[in-house]
């Protein structure tokens, strides 16, 4: 067997990692990981010393108009928030969330940019939901706001009476009522009661439908079609397919993703959107997730209870590899491959401690002939509310063979793979590449630690070193075979993040790339998809001999 050198270019060093949480404007979180050496007071300010929404509402109000006075609009932040502090929606999140997000609503989508419009919309909610009184806002605030306020509240009166009362104070009134109304639609789905979705549907079609028609399009046409989408129950969920025994992510909102932004325009980059000016390697939720952080039950009124739906609940990221438009992870140095297997790492731990998180799932796909829309490097996250189905099949079989035989599937394997040889791609003092024997893809390599090691939280220094490495040959090596960026799906298997212990399973990672040659692709076609039988059209003693040939030049 061919030993290959451990390291291209000395040693990674283990710099200290920083790292800070920040939070969008529309509450997504954002994970920046630095190496370098930041003073002792930059680590310990993880909470920004403005409320970062307000700073977006004023970054927003200043690009509407540049002589905004956001001094009104600050002082109602502050009143609505501690109005509603401690107070929850129904789906579990903070109260104030939904204040917050009608502003966001009429900055973004209304160009509304009236503070004092803006400051009654933070504050819409407390006389209904707090002590604060009439008198108490007309003294803070001004009559202009009280009145929009007071004309929004609902007390005890039925809806057609609350409705002709909005009506009564003006037409600023209704608006408010029905920016507000539509924020909550949208977060309709997040309620976990069912009836009240319902009633909250049906109302929403007999009172405030035909307000929005005369008042304002923009809101008819949104709320016309959240009631079309949640009444046909297009909401992300689960369903169970149970002919296969798995569940399938239906996830309608998918569909408006960015597809391939000019360059620069590209999301992943520094300072666009909202990705810091200054970071190495960053891991936020991602603006399009399959799985839902706070997923709704399925509204389900037309759904045939005869099939099983359960909430799409789980977290996904997109991890930038480097603030570098351009190059792969091929073209990255080997200290920060390794900066990027600590963030793993990091990710793993943090995401698999959730109660709510069964599997973490790392991986990259890379190359246009994958369906990748963003060419800035990046990789994903996607942690699961349960094992998918291949997982399962390989914890399966690793568990029968260990109960059979007392010993890893994986470490067997490895060890006959290295006796053979001839499918061996390189190797160092932790890990070992190849193509199995077994393999379904022509250049599909595996990398194994020689270990028994379950998951990446089991790594050591020196074993994330080593992994970092040995990805660098490989990927060198796969960029060399046809002297193009080779494309792949870069997958990472390891141990569920259920909170047993899979002492039989043993992480690895497989590459899976769709090149067969250098210009032909292989496509999953009818055998593959229709009855997940392969067809690997290569032998792959010859394919893991061209591999191993390729230097792993720059
Ligand atoms: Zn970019
Ligand atoms: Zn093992
Ligand atoms: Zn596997």
């Amino acid at each position: 067997m061919q030993k290959a050198t451990s390291r291209l270019s000395g040693l990674p060093q283990k710099l200290q990692m920083f790292k800070r949480v920040a939070e969008m404007s529309d509450g997504r979180y954002l994970i920046y990981y630095s190496w370098r050496n930041h003073s002792q007071d930059e680590i310990i300010s993880e909470s920004l010393l403005e409320p970062p929404r307000l700073t977006a509402f004023k970054q927003k109000l200043r690009a509407l108009n540049p002589e905004v006075d956001a001094t009104l609009l600050e002082k109602a932040y502050e009143t609505a928030e501690t109005a509603h502090r401690g107070k929850l929606r129904d789906q579990g999140t903070p109260y104030f969330e939904h204040p917050l997000s009608v502003v966001n609503l009429l900055l973004d989508e209304l160009n509304i940019h009236d503070i004092e419009f803006l400051s009654a919309a933070l504050l819409h909610d407390v006389l209904e939901d707090s002590a604060t009184t009439y008198e108490q806002l007309t003294e803070l605030f001004g009559g202009r706001i009280a009145r929009l306020v007071q004309g929004v509240t609902k007390t005890d009166e039925d809806t057609e009476q609350y409705i002709a009362k909005i009506e009564q104070s003006g037409e600023e009134a209704v608006l408010l009522k029905l920016a507000d109304r539509l924020d909550n639609l949208r977060s309709l789905p997040l309620s976990p009661n069912r009836s009240k979705q319902t009633r909250y549907l049906s109302e929403t079609s007999q009172f405030y439908l035909p307000l929005a028609r005369r008042i304002n399009a923009y809101i008819y046409e949104q709320m016309a079609q959240l009631i079309d989408q949640q009444l046909q129950g297009l909401t992300p969920a689960l369903r169970w397919h149970p002919i296969l025994e798995e569940w399938v992510i239906v996830s309608p909102h998918r569909q408006q993703r960015t597809y391939m932004p000019k360059p620069e325009e590209c999301p992943l980059c520094p300072g666009v959107l909202e990705i810091p000016e200054d970071y190495e390697i960053v891991a936020f939720e991602n603006r399009f997730p399959s799985l839902l952080r706070h997923a709704p039950e399925p509204v389900a009124p037309l759904w045939n209870s005869e099939f099983l739906v359960a909430a799409a609940r789980g977290i996904c990221e997109v991890v930038v590899y480097t603030p570098q438009h351009r190059g792969s992870l091929a073209e990255q140095k080997v200290q920060d491959i390794y900066n990027l297997i600590r963030v793993w790492k990091n990710r793993y731990e943090e995401l698999g401690a959730r109660e709510f998180i069964d599997y973490v799932f790392i991986f990259e796909n890379k190359g246009e002939v994958i369906g990748v829309t963003l060419h800035h490097p990046h990789g994903q996250i996607y942690a699961f509310p349960y094992i998918p189905p291949k997982i399962e099949k390989e914890l399966d079989s690793s568990r029968k063979y260990a109960e059979k035989n007392g010993r890893c599937l994986f470490c067997d394997i490895l060890v006959a793979e290295q006796a053979d040889g001839r499918r061996i791609i390189t190797a160092n003092d932790s890990f070992v590449a190849f193509i199995p024997f077994f393999a379904r893809y022509p250049y599909e390599i595996h990398i194994y630690p020689r270990a028994h090691l379950r998951s990446i939280a089991e790594f050591s220094d020196t074993i994330q070193q080593d992994l970092a490495a040995i990805l660098k040959i490989v990927l060198l090596k796969y960029d060399n075979l046809f002297d193009f960026s080779f494309p792949y799906m870069m997958i990472m298997h390891q141990e569920p993040t259920t909170g047993d212990v899979y002492d039989y399973y043993h992480f690895h990672i497989e590459f899976y790339p769709p090149h067969r040659t250098k210009d032909k692709i292989k496509f999953l076609a009818g055998c593959e998809s229709g009855i997940g039988s392969f067809i690997n059209d290569a032998a792959v003693e010859e394919t893991a001999r061209e591999l191993r040939e390729k230097p792993p030049r720059e």
